[in-house]
Order: C-alpha cells, then sequence, then structure tokens
C-alpha cells in the first residue's frame, strides 16, 4: 500500500499492511512461505552488514524470515506498536514478555487473579522457582491493586483485557498509570478484545500479547502467538527472539497473516451475533445468569464504554444454566447439533466449553468459587454463523 498518501482505517490496514512488498520485477500479491532456513546474497559484505544490523534483511531463519517479518510489521501497526515478535504459541509469547520485562527490573510479578490458566501455571511453576517473586490481586480492586505495588514493588504488572470466563474489565489507563509510576512494566494480554476492540499501548501498556490462535487467525488451524511492544522494549523483543528462538514458523506466519484480514469483518459479526445471543440467554428461564460486556448492570460497564471501541462487547458469551449439575451441563453439551464443544474460542464456528471440567479444572474448587467460577457456568465463543442458527442450537439443547 502506498503509505504515504493515506491513512485509513484498521479494517483497510489489515487487508494491506506489509503485504506485497516490492522487490526486483514482479512483485506477489501475497506474501509468499518463506522455508529457507539461511539466506545469501550477492556480496558477502553485504551479509556482514545484515549481521552487524547495519542493514535489515534476512541471514538465518531464527533471527528474522520474510514471512514472519511481513506478519510483524502487520500486527505492530494493528496494535500501534514500535515493533512485534510472533512466536510458536500465546504461552510462547507470554513467556517472552515477561522474561523481556523483568530483566532490569524488580523480580517480582503482581498479576490479576483471573488470568488464563496456564499463564497462572506458568508463573507459579516457571517463573516463581527461578526466584520470581508472585501474587494475585483482583485488578478490578485498584486500592488492592495499590496497596499490593506498595508492598511488592514489582518489576511487572500483567493483566488480561478481558477475564475469562466471567468477562470482568479492569481499568488499563488507571492501571497504566499506577504501574508507570512504580517504575513496572504493564504487560497486557489483549486475545479477547483484538486490536479491532482495544490497543493497550495506546492506554499506556508497554507489552501487549495475544494468542494467534484465537480472533487473528481465527479458523482453528494455527498455533500461534505475538508479543507487540512499545519503543523502549523493541531492541529487548528483538535479541531475545534470536537467542532464545520462540520464534513460529513461516507456514503459521502465512496463516495467520491470511486470517487477520478477515478478522475485522469476522469480529464484527461474532460481536454482532454475541449480543443476539447474550440477550436471548437473558429471556429463558433455563438460564440463571448472563455474563456479558454489552449488559447494561456489568459492574464494569464504565471501563468498558471507555476503553473498548463503541459498539464492540467482544464475542465470548458465558452463563449460568439453572439448578445444573454436572450431569445437566453434560447432557447439554451433548444436544447441541452445531456449536463445537472445543477447548478453544475465536474461531469461525460457534464453539463451548466447561470451564470447571476444562479451562479451569486444575484449580482447588475453593479457588473457582472465589474466581465466580460455578459448577454449572459455560462459556460460549460466538462464531460467523446466522444468528438465528445458533439460537436454534441453544433452544434445542436446553430442552434437551
Ligand atoms: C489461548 C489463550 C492463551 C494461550 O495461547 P496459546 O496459543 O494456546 O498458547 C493465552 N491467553 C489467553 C487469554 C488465551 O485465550
Amino acid at each position: 500500500m502506498e503509505e504515504k498518501a493515506m491513512k485509513v482505517a484498521l479494517q483497510t490496514r489489515a487487508v494491506h499492511t506489509a503485504d506485497r512488498k516490492r522487490g526486483t520485477g514482479s512483485t506477489p500479491v501475497t506474501t509468499p512461505i518463506y522455508t529457507a532456513a539461511s539466506f545469501i546474497y550477492d556480496d558477502i559484505a553485504e551479509l556482514d552488514q545484515v549481521f552487524g544490523h547495519e542493514k535489515t534483511g534476512e541471514s538465518y531463519a531464527r533471527y528474522s524470515n520474510p514471512t514472519n517479518r511481513a506478519l510483524e510489521e502487520l500486527l505492530t501497526d494493528l496494535e500501534s506498536g514500535a515493533g512485534a515478535l510472533a512466536t510458536s504459541s500465546g504461552m510462547s509469547a507470554m513467556q517472552t514478555a515477561l522474561h523481556i520485562a523483568l530483566a532490569d527490573r524488580n523480580r517480582s510479578v503482581v498479576a490479576s487473579q483471573s488470568l488464563y490458566g496456564a499463564s497462572i501455571n506458568m508463573l507459579m511453576n516457571i517463573f516463581a522457582p527461578q526466584g520470581v517473586a508472585v501474587r494475585f490481586v483482583d485488578f478490578c480492586d485498584l486500592e488492592a491493586l495499590r496497596s499490593a505495588i506498595g508492598k511488592d514493588k514489582p518489576g511487572v504488572l500483567l493483566m488480561e483485557t478481558v477475564s475469562n470466563p466471567i468477562l470482568r474489565v479492569a481499568q488499563l489507563d488507571k492501571i497504566a498509570e499506577m504501574a508507570r509510576a512504580a517504575g513496572a512494566a504493564l504487560v497486557v494480554d489483549s486475545t479477547f478484545t483484538t486490536p479491532l476492540m482495544c490497543r493497550p499501548l495506546e492506554w499506556g501498556a508497554h507489552l501487549v500479547v495475544h494468542s494467534l490462535t484465537k480472533y487473528l487467525a481465527g479458523h482453528g488451524d494455527v498455533l500461534g502467538g505475538v508479543v507487540v511492544c512499545d519503543a523502549g522494549h523493541l531492541e529487548a523483543l528483538r535479541a531475545y527472539g534470536r537467542l532464545a528462538g520462540p520464534v513460529l514458523g513461516p507456514f503459521e506466519s502465512y496463516l495467520t497473516m491470511r486470517g487477520v484480514k478477515t478478522f475485522p469483518l469476522r469480529m464484527e459479526r461474532q460481536c454482532a451475533n454475541a449480543c443476539r445471543v447474550a440477550q436471548w440467554l437473558a429471556s429463558r428461564p433455563e438460564v440463571e445468569r448472563v455474563f456479558y460486556l454489552a449488559d447494561p448492570k456489568h459492574p464494569d460497564s464504565a471501563a468498558v464504554r471507555r476503553l473498548f471501541s463503541p459498539g464492540l462487547y467482544g464475542a465470548i458469551v458465558s452463563f449460568e444454566l439453572l439448578d445444573a449439575d454436572r450431569e445437566r451441563i453434560f447432557r447439554f453439551m451433548n444436544a447441541l447439533r452445531m456449536i463445537v464443544p472445543a477447548t478453544s474460542l475465536g474461531d469461525v464456528h460457534s464453539m463451548i466449553l466447561y470451564p470447571v471440567m476444562a479451562s479451569h479444572r486444575d484449580l482447588a474448587p475453593k479457588q473457582r468459587e472465589r474466581m465466580g467460577i460455578r459448577p454449572n457456568l459455560l462459556r460460549l465463543s460466538v462464531g460467523i454463523e446466522a444468528v438465528d442458527d445458533i439460537l436454534g442450537d441453544l433452544a434445542h439443547a436446553l430442552q434437551g
């Protein structure tokens, strides 16, 4: 795209940025999959300059690869970042972001207590044994957070834009101010919101993490992650990628870039469908409670309105079935004919997950209770299907 001439919207940049790089001769209209492990030049002096970082270019695939570079440039643009590293999974991105953020700071992390399960376990089972102090706090309680920051003097604050599965939204902008005042880095997992709904770097975060596996790739056929960072962390991110080698493979990069082109369209449709599904579920006698960001009685509705794009409330709807035990939940899930009972979210098809059995299985019942995850709670990731078909499938299963 001739960027010098035009300032265009995210939906436009998603299909143009970093693609169709002009070289010599013809230009492919999509970025090819470069499988080469190493790269050569006509003059060895040029390779010397690339190794010496005097010139941008490829030398070895762990350092950079043109397919990955295009994806990283695209995601940097969509997130308003200074640079990005595409990684082999969302968890690999999380690990990378934490290592970089902790590198020259106090080895202490204050994390949201309602993080993605594997992120909690990574802090407890990988970082804590290496001497990183870890404390979990309710990030929706700013006083509790302030007090934890005062006690621990953490090097890193770690949060998600929307918590899973009960969809709480902490005040990212205020927390970024607190992080800056305390000299801590703010790391934000924005998987649930995508850059269409929220761009944490614009609110003052230092590093943003995504599981590309979810909305950005969007078709349930890629495992990947990305760290997008501000200018202050870019050199460290590049160096970490080169040394630790958590990089994404070129096939996955290609598939992700293909997915990102349609993600704004998919996300808009999925959010619109989710709004309808949430309203419909709330009207059903079999449903005890619905969790959805558009609910005017949502405890964080002021933060939702302030931080997220207008009219977009995400595509996750969680709900509790009235008086349902495990058997009733299993019967309901078995009775679904279209909605896929799979352990992920953000795909084009609707998917349902039982947190007690899957994502939050390894937590003690008491800890689940504290997180508000009851045994009758289900999490629905709403897809792009015709919404009446989603409602029809739910209606059929509710009668089961
Ligand atoms: C899925 C997910 C991850 C982990 O991503 P993987 O690609 O599965 O490694 C991290 N955070 C959130 C919020 C997720 O939904």
